[in-house]
C-alpha cells in the first residue's frame, strides 16, 4: 500500500481515494516455526541453554495489527529482532509476500551486498522503538531526520524532500508541520518525538511497522493518541503493524489479533476481543486480571513482571505459577489445541482438539 507513492502522500490533500485492497489473501508477513536458543557460561561457569523462542508461527496481513504480548523474558523482543533480520533464528523461516527473507546470502557475499539486501528489506519493514528520547539524534533537526531516509531510499527527489517531510509530519498529526521542521529533539515533547520517529519510519513507505513498546515511555494521556495514529495508518493506508507489548490493554485497543507468549512459546492466540474478554489460558487470565488490578505494578515496585529462568524439564512451563495446575501438567508439555477458534496450549482443554501452531 505504501508503495503507491502519490496516493500515500497526497490522498488527503488532493482528495485521492486510498489505494485499493490487494487482491491476494497471501499474508504480508509469515513467521513459521521460529526457534532461538541462547547459550551462557564458559570456561569457568557451567554452560546453560536458554530457549528464548520455541516453535512460534503466525502471520500478519496488510491492514492488520497483530500483538505479541508477554512479560519481560517471554521472547517477544527476540522474536521482533528476528523478524527485523537483526538476529538469525536457529530454525524456522520468515516470508514477506510468500518469499523467504532470512539471510540466505552466500558466505562469500560482500558486506556491500549484504548491506544492499538489508536496505531492500528495510524498505518493506520498519521499526518504531520504545524510547523516543534516544531514537532521535539530539544534534539533528526534525528536517534532517526525515530527509535522510527519503534520500537514502530514493523516495523523493532532493528538490522535493522538504515538501515530502512536511507531508509526513502532517500525516502523523504534527501541525503546523512547517513549525516542527527546524526543531531539535529536545524542543519536542515525548509524544511529539515518537510521532517524528513514526514519520521517519513511514518515509520509506514500508508495508509493515514493527512497534516495540511504542507507548510504554510516554505519559498515559499521550498513549491513546499514538495508538489512534497507528490505527489510522492501518485503516487508511493498509499498513500492517506488529505490536510488541507487555500491555494487554494497548494490544486490545489497537490490534485485531493477540498472541500471548510465555517463555518463548505462544500459549494463546486469537481475535483480540475474545482473548481479552474470555481468556482461555491461565496465564492470559493472570494478564487480564493484572489490567484490572490498579496496584499490580506498584506491588512489584513499579517493575514489570519477569519470566522466571527456564528450569522446567518437561511439563508445562507455567505449572509453578498456575492456579489450575494438575498432575499431568508437571510431566507432560501441553500441545496446542483449538478452543473456540483460538489456539490454546493447556491441559485444561481436550487433546482431541490439537492443532498446529497458528
Ligand atoms: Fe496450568 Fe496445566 Fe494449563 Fe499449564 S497445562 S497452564 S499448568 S492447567
Amino acid at each position: 500500500m505504501f508503495g503507491v507513492k502519490t496516493k500515500y502522500f497526497f490522498d488527503s490533500a488532493a482528495g485521492v481515494e486510498p489505494p485499493p485492497a490487494p487482491s491476494t489473501d497471501l499474508p504480508l508477513l509469515e513467521v513459521r516455526g521460529i526457534r532461538k536458543v541462547f547459550s551462557s557460561g564458559g570456561l569457568f561457569a557451567p554452560r546453560r541453554r536458554l530457549v528464548a523462542v520455541e516453535d512460534v508461527s503466525f502471520s500478519v496481513h496488510r491492514g492488520e495489527a497483530v500483538a505479541l504480548v508477554g512479560e519481560s523474558g517471554s521472547g517477544k523482543s527476540t522474536l521482533a529482532r528476528i523478524v527485523l533480520r537483526l538476529d538469525p533464528p536457529d530454525s524456522g523461516s520468515i516470508l514477506i509476500d510468500g518469499k523467504p527473507v532470512l539471510a540466505h546470502e552466500p558466505r562469500s557475499a560482500s558486506l556491500a551486498y549484504r548491506g544492499r539486501v538489508q536496505m531492500v528489506f528495510r524498505s518493506r519493514v520498519q521499526m518504531v522503538f520504545q524510547d523516543p528520547f534516544s531514537s532521535l539524534n539530539p544534534v539533528h533537526t526534525v528536517a534532517h531526520h526525515l530527509s535522510r531516509p527519503l534520500l537514502r531510499h530514493r523516495k523523493a527527489h532532493p528538490r522535493d524532500v522538504r515538501a515530502r517531510s512536511i507531508e509526513l509530519l502532517r500525516l502523523v498529526g504534527l501541525e503546523p508541520a512547517e513549525d516542527f521542521m527546524d526543531r531539535l529533539p529536545n524542543e519536542l515533547s515525548g509524544g511529539q518525538r515518537q510521532r517524528v520517529a513514526i514519520a521517519r519510519a513511514l518515509a520509506v513507505e514500508p508495508d509493515l511497522l514493527v512497534a516495540d513498546e511504542p507507548t510504554s515511555m510516554l505519559d498515559v494521556s499521550i498513549r491513546t493518541g499514538i495508538l489512534n495514529l497507528f490505527s489510522q495508518l492501518k485503516r487508511d493506508h493498509g499498513l500492517a503493524i506488529l505490536l510488541i507489548t507487555h500491555d494487554l490493554a494497548s494490544a486490545r485497543y489497537l490490534c485485531d489479533r493477540i498472541l500471548v507468549l510465555f517463555r518463548g512459546r505462544v500459549v494463546e492466540a486469537g481475535p483480540s476481543a475474545d482473548v481479552v474478554s474470555a481468556p482461555a489460558h491461565p496465564y492470559t487470565r493472570a494478564l487480564v486480571a493484572s489490567i484490572a488490578d490498579a496496584g499490580h505494578l506498584q506491588s512489584q515496585g513499579g517493575k514489570r513482571p519477569h519470566a522466571d529462568p527456564i528450569t522446567t524439564a518437561g511439563g508445562c512451563p507455567f505449572a509453578s505459577r498456575c492456579p489450575s495446575v494438575m498432575d499431568v501438567c508437571r510431566s507432560v508439555d501441553p500441545a496446542p489445541r483449538s478452543v473456540k477458534g483460538r489456539l490454546v496450549r493447556c491441559h485444561l482443554y481436550p487433546e482431541s482438539a490439537q492443532v498446529g501452531a497458528e
